[in-house]
């Protein structure tokens, strides 16, 4: 059948902000496809996942080069969704990519070179069947190539027209500061920092989201719920078909700490008590900061996805809630 768009999907006043001092908005739910997107995934249960977001307004859609299993296949399962059911809507749609980490053999498949990213991205584009996305990242760091080879590449991919906007991800503070630099002078500003942001991975608070805060660019954080872990879906051990039971799901069951779930336990009880699930609960969290343009949710159904927008009905904070928080959190705690 074929796919209309909900009426309804921009009716939620307050649902977009501001990617730093630029003038692209994003959703403050975006949906990532790291997982549940793959070949080894169904399509019908993830094309329904983008139907229902994009019905409730979440016009950005995450992806990278190697996102599957098998890599380049969450980019192919993008790609038939917009070809059977969004072509039309290309225009109310951000869509992003990334290269970075191993894609194919030989030493011109992964990591930071010119040659590298630029091949990546042509094939990134072919995988989904744009003439460009909206947002080209690096994905990490190369120790071993200069940052102005691989800013240089993402520089010009924006100049060639096959990315709108240049993106970096999981750049600490100080080659934050000289990426953006560069990315300025070339004519391809650093729109926005893709880092890994929830209660419990707190590196950013450590400068980085200073340093966007200054250069004006915005920050998404990518794995707010702890990929699932800051839920209550672990409290009772690990149930079939979550990210832990997967053989290629990238939490794996040793993480699922008894420690983490006392605290895990203990912050449930503290949303329940401000009428939120625990995942609504982390997601605020994280949307506290100001420097914070968008929380980077994963999801395996479309209850998620819908309980997970819902964090927009309570996202204001005490401080009676934040010390409490902060004193789950505490090392020790
Ligand atoms: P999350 O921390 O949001 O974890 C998503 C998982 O949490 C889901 O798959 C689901 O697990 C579970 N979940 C989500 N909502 C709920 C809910 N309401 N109730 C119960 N369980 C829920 O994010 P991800 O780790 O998936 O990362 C999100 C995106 O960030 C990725 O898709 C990718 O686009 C990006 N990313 C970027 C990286 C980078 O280096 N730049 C690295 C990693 C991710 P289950 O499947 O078990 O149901």
């Amino acid at each position: 059948m074929k796919y209309a768009p909900a009426d309804t999907r921009y009716d939620h006043p307050g649902f977009y902000r501001k990617c730093g001092r630029w003038g692209l908005n994003l959703p403050t739910v975006s949906l990532g496809l790291w997982h549940n997107f793959g070949g080894v995934d169904d399509l019908e249960t993830g094309r329904a996942m983008v139907h229902r977001a994009f019905d409730l307004g979440i016009t950005h859609f995450d992806l990278a080069n190697n996102y599957g299993p098998p890599p380049g296949s969450a980019e192919e399962t993008l790609g038939r969704i917009l070809k059977q059911d969004l072509r039309e809507y290309r225009d109310e749609l951000i869509i992003s990519t990334k290269a970075g980490y191993l894609m194919w053999p030989g030493p011109y498949g992964e990591w930071g070179s010119r040659k590298y990213l630029l091949a990546s991205l042509d094939q990134s584009l072919r995988r989904m069947g744009l003439e460009y996305v909206d947002i080209f990242y690096s994905h990490r760091p190369d120790p071993s190539t200069p940052l102005e080879e691989t800013m240089g590449a993402v520089a010009q991919a924006v100049r060639a027209g096959k990315a709108l906007y240049a993106g970096i991800s999981n750049y600490k503070a100080d080659d934050t500061k000289r990426a953006a630099r560069m990315l300025r002078d070339m004519g391809a500003p650093c729109l926005i920092h893709q880092a890994r942001y929830s209660m419990f991975d707190r590196w950013v608070e450590d400068g980085l989201l200073e340093t966007l805060g200054e250069e004006g660019a915005g920050c998404i954080a990518f794995s707010p719920l702890a990929q699932g872990l800051l839920t209550e879906k672990y409290l009772h051990g690990i149930p079939q078909g979550s990210r832990a039971s997967k053989p290629h799901g990238f939490l794996r069951p040793a993480q699922v700490t008894p420690e983490k779930l006392a605290r895990v336990s203990r912050l449930s009880a503290l949303a329940a008590a401000r009428g939120q699930t625990l995942a609504q609960l982390a997601l605020a969290w994280v949307l506290r900061k100001p420097q914070m343009t968008s929380v980077l949710i994963g999801a395996s159904s479309l209850a998620q996805i819908e309980e997970n927008v819902k964090t927009l009905e309570r996202l204001s904070f005490t401080d009676d809630e934040l010390k409490a928080i902060e004193a789950i959190l505490a090392p020790g705690a």
